[in-house]
């Protein structure tokens, strides 16, 4: 896009919208506001435009939690990388926080800002070609895993790895991990990761990789933001399969669900590999079903169920089976999501709990927790619970339990935002039942609504923080990115 002439033509967009322009005051350290369209301040020419109207400012004061409300003074939709350049150069300028928004759904006001600078990366989604028998497909950081993924499919590639629901930002999951049934084979979205192109918290556009600029390309993935904003990300491709052969296979007792869990991960039977827990009538939580899928080819064999099934303690009479085209089963959330939307339920507030568990204890924990859970406190929500293989993971920043198979628990609560003393008391319950978890080795997979200190954040990072804080020094010196997260 070309740029801009002038100052006075980036202001524009805020006039045309009827906006007040913005400037900012060095001396209050804060954003002014007239009814005047000249230029208050040094703002960038801009390919893209800030927005100050209500419905922006309000909007990205929100997210999928519906917990956390913080306003932000002005919104960046970024017309090009080289705005959001300038962008965090003038925050750095004006010791002006901001963070970039991808889709918005964090859950704890990860992506807002109090009175700062909100950078829309939806407007950078541009995914570039995909060659046949290419390795990988650089895409703009902006791009939700559903675009990606269709372009990938038009030539037989997919990325490997997916969370279960597709409308996130590449950005938004590649800063938490990115954990799916597929990460038991592949590791999280972040180990699939060949090359990031990052602007960072001092406003210097840099690539970085595992040979190149190694300490920055570890402090971004699942760097919660804290150096640097993804602009760009070269992701890996496999080959996908055309169908796959989806199973749901019921439990009614923990153990032998978590023992057959932990032979599939061991065996890597199954392309996919999860589990949820639901209630039975009485509302305890001791109903578990393995979800598995296997890929057909070109990615598989075709599948075999006596081979894939053998060994197996689940109740064959409620089995259930079924062929469905890859994107289909990628994409399974939608027609719920819809749903969802329909009834009125993703609106609700979403105290989400996402605990990573080790291994030799999930049987323990997963009791204790569930034995504490009831059917009003999930709400229309869904229990998570199945292994990952430790030695997938690489990125040191996405903290796992010291087990060679740790499990993933997630509580993902949902309950009318209205009723705030219900909100609160399950943010309570995720602390208790984090630190259930912490005490034997487990960790907080933070996409969720933990209530976390500052001090809880070092010990999440360990034997990593000293160097996760010096990058934070080295590439955000001035400490303006991602307030929300609450680490530094
Ligand atoms: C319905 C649903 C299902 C989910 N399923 C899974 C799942 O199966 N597996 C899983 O691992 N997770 C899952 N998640 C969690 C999800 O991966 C994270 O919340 C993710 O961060 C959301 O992406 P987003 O684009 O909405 O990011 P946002 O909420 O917009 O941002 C999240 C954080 O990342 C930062 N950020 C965003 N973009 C960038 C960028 N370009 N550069 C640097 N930092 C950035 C933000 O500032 C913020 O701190 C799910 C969430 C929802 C709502």
């Amino acid at each position: 896009m070309p740029r801009t002439p002038s100052r006075r033509t980036a202001l524009r967009g805020l006039a045309a919208a009827g906006a007040a322009v913005v400037g900012f005051d060095p001396f209050t350290r804060s954003w002014a506001v007239t009814e005047s369209d000249q230029p208050l301040s040094d703002i960038p020419q801009l390919d893209g435009t800030l927005h100050t109207d209500p419905a922006s400012l309000s909007a990205d004061a929100d997210d999928f939690g519906h917990i956390v409300h913080h306003r932000p003074a002005v919104v960046l939709r970024p017309g090009s990388v080289r705005d959001v350049v300038a962008m965090i150069r003038f925050c750095n300028r004006h010791g002006l926080r901001t963070a970039p928004r991808g889709q918005g759904h964090g859950t704890n006001g990860q992506a807002q800002v109090d009175g700062g600078l909100i950078i829309e990366t939806a407007t950078l989604a541009a995914i570039h070609p995909v060659k046949a028998h290419s390795t990988s497909v650089r895409v703009q950081a902006g791009a939700k895993w559903s675009d990606v993924t269709k372009a990938t499919l038009a030539h037989g590639l997919t990325p490997p790895v997916f969370t279960d629901y597709l409308e996130l930002s590449v950005g938004g999951t590649l800063s938490v991990g990115g954990i799916g049934g597929q990460t038991h084979q592949h590791g999280a979205q972040v180990d699939n990761v060949l090359e990031l192109e990052v602007v960072t918290g001092a406003g210097e556009l840099l690539r970085c990789s595992p040979t190149r600029h190694r300490d920055l390309f570890d402090a971004v993935l699942a760097g919660l933001g804290q150096c640097a904003v993804v602009v760009g990300a070269t992701l890996r491709l496999v080959t996908a399969p055309t169908t796959v052969r989806h199973y749901l296979l019921p439990y009614d007792d923990l153990h032998t669900f978590l023992d057959d869990q932990r032979l599939l991960a061991t065996e890597q039977r199954f392309a996919y590999l999860e589990g949820q827990v639901t209630a039975d009538a009485a509302g305890a939580f001791n109903q578990y079903v393995i979800e598995a899928v296997a890929y057909g080819p070109p990615a598989g064999d075709t599948p075999d169920d006596t081979a894939l099934l053998q060994g197996l303690r689940h109740d064959a009479s409620g089995a259930q089976i079924a062929d469905l085209p890859y994107y289909d089963f990628l994409d399974r959330l939608a027609p719920t999501v819809a749903a969802l939307k329909e009834a009125g339920l993703w609106a609700y507030a979403h105290p989400w709990l996402n605990l990573l568990v080790p291994g030799r204890s999930a049987a323990d924990v997963s009791a204790t927790i569930l034995d504490a859970l009831t059917p009003d406190d999930l709400g229309p929500g869904v229990v998570l619970l199945y292994p990952v293989l430790r030695e997938r993971f690489h990125a040191p920043l996405l903290r796992m339990p010291d087990d060679p198979m740790p499990y993933l628990l997630a509580i993902l609560r949902t309950t009318p935002p209205e009723d705030a003393a219900t909100v609160q008391r399950l943010l309570s319950a995720n602390r208790s039942a984090y630190d259930t978890a912490r005490a034997v080795g487990g960790t907080n997979y933070p996409v969720g609504s933990i209530p976390f200190e500052r001090a809880d954040w070092r010990e999440h990072f360990g034997p990593v923080w000293t160097r996760f804080a010096e990058a934070r020094k080295t590439y955000d010196p001035q400490g303006i990115l991602v307030p929300g997260q609450g680490i530094f």
